[in-house]
């Protein structure tokens, strides 16, 4: 084998990445990997970036999935800083943008996605933070400071964590979003205005129903002008509107794409040899019977594994449910499944939009689950989302608690 040969080339250092390392390494104790990442770091977890290191309870150090010693003992070669730019497919090789090329065995694309950009006057002004990265984080922890203010656009699960994290680092904090209230693609109406009237009497300003016009500079900061004519001044900007998932390589290698890569149960491509999981990942949920991407920390975690295991000879199908959580101040959830507020809702509360379970129907049969300050209860609603069947809303009173 050539020096820049390798079994397993892993391209992109986010989770899935990284978990994918240990998948291989289940089945293949030898098998020379390389992980090829953009970022210049190892990789790291995401969600802290929005809440714990913000909050004191993480320190950066602390964020990254494996310390510096697992590579090396497990035979990984990192070649960080350099994005891989094309995928020869028929040739099994791969291109990073520092010209290197390399040629793979088995190939996994686990790129993730970038955030979604504001098409707007002034949405490329130096200086927004459309947040993702480790680099974002650090960039704005510096920026924001006691008695400072800040514009968020967004009142997704990002703009609501961020501008919770400013809030509790005394920053003054005014949100931008068109929904009527928060997290509205998840929520069902009553509790989304009861997590929004808690932010206001936090001191969180909200402008709900309204859109960013144009982001100017105004002095050092920044000047945001709305659809509906308010003109705020800010000294950071950051705006989280979502990813679109990263799919242009693969695109540009002749892979099947369309929202992100198309995989199979075993989570490989339209090319046998290249797999894809994580955020970019089209794959099929088999619990809930159709093809989708899921954008959340323990899809990657276990996807990134699973195809890991694959590329190294498992062929195991994937058919684990994630869960995903968020924190919004004292409101903590987890939840699994098909959790969109366009399906029928039935909330069964201890204490009303505080403490209880939501869940979501379709046909009257129950699709997802929302544990709200309800804990250690992810693997219950697994088995009843598993179950499937009809369920008249009220019979579910109780059925976890
Ligand atoms: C601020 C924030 C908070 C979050 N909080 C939560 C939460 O509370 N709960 C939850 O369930 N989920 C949360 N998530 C989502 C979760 O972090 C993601 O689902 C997870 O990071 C996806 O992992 P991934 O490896 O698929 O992609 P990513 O984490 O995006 O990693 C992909 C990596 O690939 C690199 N890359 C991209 N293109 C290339 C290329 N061409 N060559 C080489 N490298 C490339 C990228 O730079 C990146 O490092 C959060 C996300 C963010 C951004």
């Amino acid at each position: 084998m050539a020096a820049d040969d390798y079994r397993y080339i892993i391209v992109g250092g986010g989770l899935a990445g990284a978990s994918a390392v240990e998948g291989i390494r289940e089945k293949d104790a030898n098998g020379p990997v390389l992980l090829i990442g953009e970022e210049k770091y190892p990789p790291y977890d995401r969600p802290p970036l929005s809440k714990k290191l913000w909050l004191g309870k993480k320190k950066v150090e602390e964020i990254f999935i494996h310390d510096a010693g697992f590579y090396e003992k497990n035979g990984v070669t990192l070649a960080l800083g350099a994005g891989v730019t094309d995928v020869d497919a028929s040739a099994k090789s791969v291109r990073s943008s520092d010209g290197k090329q390399y040629r793979f065995g088995k190939l996994l694309i686990a790129t993730g996605g970038s955030p979604k950009r504001l098409p707007i006057p002034g949405g490329d002004a130096e200086g927004i933070c459309y947040y993702r990265y480790l680099n974002d984080y650090l960039r704005m922890r510096d920026d924001a400071r006691e008695g400072g203010s800040a514009v968020v656009v967004g009142g997704g699960f990002i703009g609501s964590e961020i501008a919770a994290a400013l809030v509790a680092n005394k920053v003054s904090v005014t949100m931008v979003f068109p929904e009527g209230y928060l997290c509205s693609r998840v929520f069902p109406e009553s509790l989304g205005r009861a997590v929004q009237d808690d932010y206001r009497s936090r001191g969180v300003g909200i402008l709900s129903g309204d859109r960013p016009v144009s982001f100017g500079k105004k002095g050092n900061g920044f000047l945001t002008v709305t659809e509906k004519g308010a003109r705020l001044e800010s000294d950071i900007l950051i705006v989280g509107i979502g990813m679109a998932p990263a799919a242009a390589l693969a695109e540009k290698a002749g892979l099947l794409t369309g929202d992100g890569i198309v995989v199979d149960e075993y989570l490989r491509t339209s090319n046998p040899d290249i797999y894809a999981a994580g955020d970019n990942a089209f794959f099929p949920y088999q619990a809930l019977g159709r093809a989708m991407r899921v954008e959340h920390w323990d899809n990657a975690l276990n996807q990134g594994k699973q195809a890991g295991r694959n590329m190294a000879g498992a062929a195991e199908a994937y058919t684990y449910m994630p869960y995903f959580f968020s924190d919004l101040f004292d409101f903590g959830y987890e939840a699994v499944g098909e959790v969109s507020a366009g399906l029928e809702t039935f909330a069964d509360w201890q204490k009303e939009n505080d403490t209880g379970v939501i869940y979501y129907l379709k046909d009257g049969i129950v699709r997802g689950v929302m544990m709200c300050n309800v804990w250690d209860k992810v693997e219950a609603a697994r088995e009843l989302i598993r179950k499937g069947g009809w369920a008249a809303p009220e019979t579910l009173r109780g059925a976890i608690r």
